[in-house]
C-alpha cells in the first residue's frame, strides 16, 4: 500500500473514480481532487443527451453531493494545476499555492479541438464538452432557428438529433464520406445517416466548412468547400478533442497522442500515473498503445490505479464499451471495432434492431448494436471470458448466442 498524499489533477470521470475507489479500498491518507471547473464533479454523457433536451437540473449530473466529499475526507480543491516539480514531488497551483504529493494522478481529460476558420470566434459558434456549454446550448436551442453542425461524430449527431426534435432546421457538414466514420462500421453509419435524414436533418458528406459567414457579430451561415452557403444563426462544432498533455510534457514526462503510460498506467516517473482521456496506455489485451475516450475507460482506469495504490498492482485489462443515444436510437459498442476485416450483421434493420459483429482474422473483436441491448450484454460477457463466436453462427438467426457463453 502506498503512503502519503495522493493528488489527483482533474475531477472528471477518471479523477473522481480514483478518489472514490481509494477510500473504498481503505486508503486512509490525504486525498486531494483538483477541480478547475466551477461545479461539483459531474457526468459528461448527459450533456449531449437528456440534459441538453431539458431534462434535469445541474444537480442531477453530479456524481455525488458535496456531503460525500466531506464524509469521505476527499479534499475538493477549486484550482488549476499549473506545474509539477517532480524532484520535490510538489504541485504548483494557478492560485500560487502548492501541494506536496507521494503520488500524483493526472486525469486531465481532453478539450475541444477548435475550429480554425474565419469568424470562428463569433459568440454563436459553440462547442459541447463542459456543463456550461451544454447549459448555454440548452437555452439557445429554444431561440435559434437554423443550426449548422460541423462534424458528424457522436456528439455532433446527438446534438443534431435533439435540435431537430426541438424544431430547428439542421444541417450537418462532414469531411468524411460517411457519418461517425472513425468510430463505427459502414453498416452503422448508413443506418444512422438514413435515420437522421428521415428526421429531416440535411447531411452533407465529403465537404468541408471553409468559413463562418457573419452579420455584424452574429452568425449568418457557413460556407462550404464545394461553393455552397448554408444560412444559419447557430453553429455547433464537434470536430474531436485534444488530450490535455501539457502539464505532463512541461514536467518532462513522455507524451505522444496522450500521456504515455505503461500497462499499469504509470508514467516514466514511478510517482505519477495518468488515466482516462489523456492517457496513451500500453494494452496487453489489444497489443500496442491505445487512447480511448469513454466513461468505461476513464472509470476502469481510475479503479485500476486505486487498486495499485492500495497494494493490488495489476496490468490494466478493462474491456472497452461505449454508447450513444441519437433520436430514438441507442447505439452500444462492446469491444474495439477497429482493424476488422469482416462484418456480419445479425437482426433486422427494417425493424431497427440489429448488430454488426466485427471480425479480425476470424476472431470477434467488437459488436455494434442498435436498439439490441441483449447482443451488447452478450458481447461484454463473451469478451470478458476471452471467447469468440464463429461468423457462421452469428449469421444464423436460429443460433442462440447464449450457447456460446455456456
Ligand atoms: P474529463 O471528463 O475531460 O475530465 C478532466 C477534467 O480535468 C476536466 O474537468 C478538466 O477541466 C480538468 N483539468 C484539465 N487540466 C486541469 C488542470 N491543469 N488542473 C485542474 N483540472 C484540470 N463517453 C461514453 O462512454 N458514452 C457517452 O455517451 C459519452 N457521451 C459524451 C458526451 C459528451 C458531450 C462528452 C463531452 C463526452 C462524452 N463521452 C461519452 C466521453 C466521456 O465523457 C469521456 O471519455 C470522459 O469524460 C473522460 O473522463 P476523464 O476524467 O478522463 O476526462
Amino acid at each position: 500500500m502506498s503512503k502519503g498524499t495522493v493528488l489527483i489533477v482533474g475531477a472528471g470521470h477518471a479523477g473522481f473514480q480514483v478518489a472514490a475507489s481509494l477510500r473504498q479500498h481503505g486508503y486512509a491518507e490525504r486525498i486531494c481532487l483538483i477541480n478547475d471547473e466551477a461545479h461539483l464533479p459531474y457526468q459528461r454523457p448527459p450533456l449531449s443527451k437528456a440534459y441538453l433536451k431539458g431534462e434535469g437540473r445541474p444537480d442531477s449530473l453530479m456524481f455525488r453531493p458535496d456531503k460525500f466529499y466531506r464524509d469521505q475526507n476527499i479534499e475538493l480543491i477549486s484550482d488549476r494545476a499549473a506545474f509539477i516539480d517532480r524532484s520535490a514531488q510538489r504541485l504548483l497551483l494557478a492560485s500560487g499555492s502548492f501541494l506536496d504529493y507521494a503520488h500524483l494522478v493526472l486525469a486531465t481529460g481532453a478539450r475541444n479541438r477548435l475550429l480554425d476558420l474565419p469568424n470562428a470566434n463569433l459568440g454563436d459558434v459553440r462547442y459541447l464538452r463542459i456543463l456550461d456549454e451544454s447549459e448555454a446550448l440548452r437555452q439557445r436551442i429554444h431561440t435559434a432557428r437554423h443550426v449548422v453542425v460541423i462534424g458528424a461524430g457522436f456528439i455532433g449527431l446527438e446534438f443534431a438529433a435533439t435540435a431537430r426534435a426541438k424544431g430547428l432546421e439542421v444541417d450537418v457538414v462532414e469531411l468524411a464520406t460517411r457519418v461517425m466514420a472513425r468510430a463505427v462500421t459502414a453498416e452503422i453509419s448508413d443506418y444512422f445517416e438514413e435515420r437522421h435524414r428521415a428526421a429531416g436533418i440535411r447531411i452533407h458528406l465529403g465537404v468541408q466548412a471553409t468559413s463562418i459567414e457573419n452579420d455584424g457579430d452574429k452568425v449568418a451561415g457557413v460556407s462550404l468547400s464545394d461553393g455552397r452557403h448554408i444560412p444559419a444563426d447557430l453553429v455547433v462544432v464537434g470536430v474531436g478533442v485534444l488530450p490535455n498533455v501539457e502539464l505532463a510534457a512541461e514536467a518532462g514526462l513522455p507524451v505522444a497522442s496522450g500521456i504515455i503510460v505503461n500497462e499499469q498506467l504509470l508514467t516514466s516517473d514511478p510517482n505519477i500515473s495518468a488515466i482516462g482521456d489523456c492517457a496513451l496506455f500500453a494494452s496487453p489485451r489489444f497489443g500496442g498503445s491505445l487512447r480511448l475516450e469513454s466513461v468505461q475507460n476513464a472509470t476502469d482506469h481510475g479503479r485500476c490505479v486505486a487498486a495499485r495504490l492500495t497494494g493490488d498492482a495489476k496490468a490494466y485489462d478493462g474491456l472497452p464499451w461505449f454508447w450513444s443515444d441519437q433520436g430514438d436510437d441507442k447505439l452500444q459498442i462492446a469491444g474495439l471495432t477497429t482493424g476488422y476485416d469482416q462484418v456480419v450483421v445479425r437482426g433486422d434493420l427494417k425493424a431497427r434492431t440489429f448488430s454488426a459483429f466485427c471480425y479480425k482474422a476470424g476472431q470477434l473483436v467488437g459488436i455494434e448494436s442498435v436498439n439490441r441491448a441483449a447482443d451488447h450484454v452478450f458481447g461484454r460477457k463473451l469478451f470478458g471470458m476471452n471467447r469468440s463466436v464463429a461468423p457462421k453462427q452469428v449469421a444464423d438467426p436460429s443460433f442462440d448466442l447464449k450457447s456460446a457463453l455456456a
